[in-house]
Formats: structure tokens, sequence, C-alpha cells
């Protein structure tokens, strides 16, 4: 798979060579930048880097830094005049870094424990049975075989019992696996290590196969999207593989497609604010609609921004959140709040977990009691608990 990471690399940095103006449109956009001020943590310079680890050049462990300060929000392709690609540009560059060893220590770290585990944090490998088993989630066959956000089920158990519960009340033919926990998607972009993550999803694959489930349900880790519905495709194209794009079904997809099916008259909340996430609004458009038929179904009145706007495609956590070091936290919650801030509404509805991480640190380090954070999901599972069942 580094040969796959390497000749995609290679088509980048050309195309970089050729096209890139150097106008420094994508400055000012990238939320890094902003909250910085740091010419090193500009898009533009961040390309720099990325020729010199493609040419092979040292780089310092400062430079090093400032690849992995890029949330990978892909804010600074909707400013550049050709659409350049430069979230995935650099990701590549930090790919090949992180495969030599050389990314921040303690994604290291966390990527010799993935190798193990094949899970994105490994905080306690017995933690998916633990909720699986004592939340009472189903495990036999189903149509569709729900992979929980590692997030979920490591450090918010109870967002993916709610996910069980939400299929439940919808009555969605799932079933969950603990063969099939971990889709790679956090491996492949946050630590940067597609080698590893191959791995966990060929696993989840084998599964699905196994159970006869004829789809995989990604939940809402905005890194798994990126992973399952592009990324491993890409890269999987360039060594010759395939992997069947069919398979994998994003849960706000599945859910709306429920809900418009059935038509619940839900108890609607007053007003709220929606978030778009980089990867549902930047890289996703279509699923975006999704998601907001989804709030519309249960928000009175509904706030809303354009993603394309500056940097509201980025909560802060996208590649920030399993990076430890100190640099990344500070910048995450500066990032988090601003985006936060910016919204009228008390309760901000958030599709990605990251997301709600980001936003929910922010909150609490900010000291601020006056907003809310949900995930849409759980936030449609208050409302339909709210009515009878379907
Ligand atoms: S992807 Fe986002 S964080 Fe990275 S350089 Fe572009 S705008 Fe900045
Ligand atoms: S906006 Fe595009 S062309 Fe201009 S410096 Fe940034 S990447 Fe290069």
């Amino acid at each position: 798979m580094f040969k796959a990471v390497k000749s995609l690399f290679e088509a980048l940095a050309f195309e970089y060579k050729d096209l890139c103006l150097q106008c420094r449109l994508c400055t000012p956009v990238c939320p890094v930048y902003l909250v910085t001020a740091n010419r090193r943590y500009t898009p533009w310079y961040r390309v720099e880097l990325a020729l010199r680890v493609f040419r092979g050049e040292p780089l310092s462990e400062d430079d090093i830094i400032a690849l992995f300060t890029c949330t990978g929000c892909g804010a600074c392709t909707l400013a550049c005049p050709f659409r350049m690609e430069t979230w995935l540009f650099i990701h590549l560059a930090k790919c090949v870094l992180a495969m030599r060893g050389k990314a921040p220590p303690s994604l290291i770290r966390t990527a010799q424990a993935a190798e193990k585990s094949l899970h994105s944090f490994t905080i306690d490998p017995r933690q998916p049975t633990r909720w699986i088993l004592e939340g009472g989630v189903r495990r036999e066959g189903g149509e569709y075989l729900y992979i929980p956000t590692p997030v979920e089920n490591t450090f918010y158990t109870e967002e993916a019992i709610a996910k069980a519960r939400l299929f439940e009340l919808l009555d969605i033919d799932y079933t969950v696996s603990l063969e099939a926990y971990d889709l790679g998607g956090n491996i492949a972009i946050d630590l940067a290590r597609p080698d590893i993550a191959f791995k966990a999803l060929e696993k989840c694959l084998r599964e699905a196969e196994k159970l006869g489930a004829k789809y995989i349900v990604i939940s809402e880790c905005g890194a798994d999207h990126k992973w399952a519905l592009t990324f491993s495709h890409i890269l999987a194209r360039e060594v010759g593989e395939s992997i069947p794009s069919k398979t994998f079904t994003p849960i706000h997809m599945l859910v709306q497609r429920v809900l418009a099916r059935r038509r619940p008259a839900l108890k609607k909340m007053l007003q709220a604010a929606l978030f778009s996430s980089c990867t549902i609004g930047r890289h996703y458009p279509t699923l975006y609609k999704y998601l907001k038929n989804i709030a519309v179904s249960m928000v009175e009145r509904l706030e809303e921004k354009p993603w394309k706007h500056r940097y509201n495609a980025c909560c802060g956590g996208s590649c920030l959140n399993v990076v430890r070091e100190r640099w990344a936290r500070d910048l995450r919650i500066r990032i988090g709040l601003e985006r936060i801030s910016s919204f009228n509404s008390q309760i901000v509805l958030v599709p990605c977990t990251k997301c709600y991480i980001s936003f929910r640190q922010a909150l609490l380090a900010a000291r601020k009691r006056d907003k809310k954070v949900k995930l849409v999901t759980t936030a449609l599972l208050e409302t339909l608990g709210a009515n009878e069942r379907l």
C-alpha cells in the first residue's frame, strides 16, 4: 500500500509544481492560520513542506508539526482558483512521514497500538464487548452491519447504544459484531496510516460477508466517510485491487430514507443550529441534503450557515483529536470555540463525532454553559422517543 500512497503523492506533486500560482488565496480560509496568524500554518507553506517530503529532503521537528496541524478540512480547496486538493496532498505527505516513523510522538505510539489491535485508540480492547453485551445490542444477522466510530466504542459508548436504539425504533434490520468495530477511518486519516487502516477495513468487509449483511453502515465519524467512500478506493485502484463501493451506507442517508418513507409526526424542537462538518459539507454535499432533511424534520427554526464560508467547514477536531501534544489541544479548542460561538442557537446539532468532541471540549474549557452540542441521531432518538413507536 505504500506503493499506492507514493504514486498518488507523486501525481499530486507534479500537479502542484505545474499549477500552484503561489497566489496564497488559500491563506485566509485556513482555520489553523486564522487562530494562530503563524505563516508556518498556512496551506501554501504546508504545500512547500509536502514538496520537500516528496523530494526526500529532511524536515525539522517544527516542520513536521506544521504539517500535522492541518485538520484536513479542505477549506483551502474551496478558495483555490484551481480547486487543488491541498488537504489530500498534505495528507499524503503526512502518510509518507508517518509510515517512516516521523510523526508527532503521540501519533507514533497510537499507531503502534493500532497495529496490534486494529483499533484507532486502543483505550481498552474489551470496551466494544462491554457496550455490545451490557447495552443489550442485537448481534444476530441483519441486512445492515453497523460499525460504530472508535470514539463511540471507547469514550462515548452511550452514543453507540443510542444509535442501536434508534435503529430498533425505526425497525432497521441491523447487527453489530465484535469482529467489526473499527472501519479504519481514524487510522488512515488521523494517524496517517492507510497501511494499517486497510487491515481494519478488510476485517469489517470479511465479517459483513460472513454474517450475510448486504451493507455496512458508516457511523458518524467524518474520517470513516472519507476513508470508506473515497480514499481507500483511490489507493486500492492504484494497486489494482477493488473495494465494493455499494457496500457502504452512510448513517444519515439510511435514517433519512426510513424517515421519509414513514413520515412520523415528530415533536419538534423550537430552535437549533446545524453544523455541516468538513466531511459532509465540503466533501459530500449530497449527504448534507440528507442531514438537513433529518434536521428540518425535528427543528422548527433551523439556524444554518453556508459551509463554503471561511472555515465553517472545520470544527478543529479533524486530524487533531487524536494528537495528544499540547499544541494540538490548544488549536482544537481555539478553533472549536470560535466556531460554536458563531451560532446564536443554544443547541448545535453535529453530524460527526469529531465535531461532537471538539465542541464539547471547547465549551468545557471555556466554561460556557449557554450552549449544548448534540449528535443529530441522538437528537432524533430523543425526538422520536417523545412520540409513539412508529
Ligand atoms: S485542509 Fe484545512 S487546515 Fe489543512 S491547509 Fe487546508 S484549510 Fe488549512
Ligand atoms: S490558492 Fe491554490 S494556487 Fe493559490 S497558493 Fe493556494 S494552492 Fe496555490
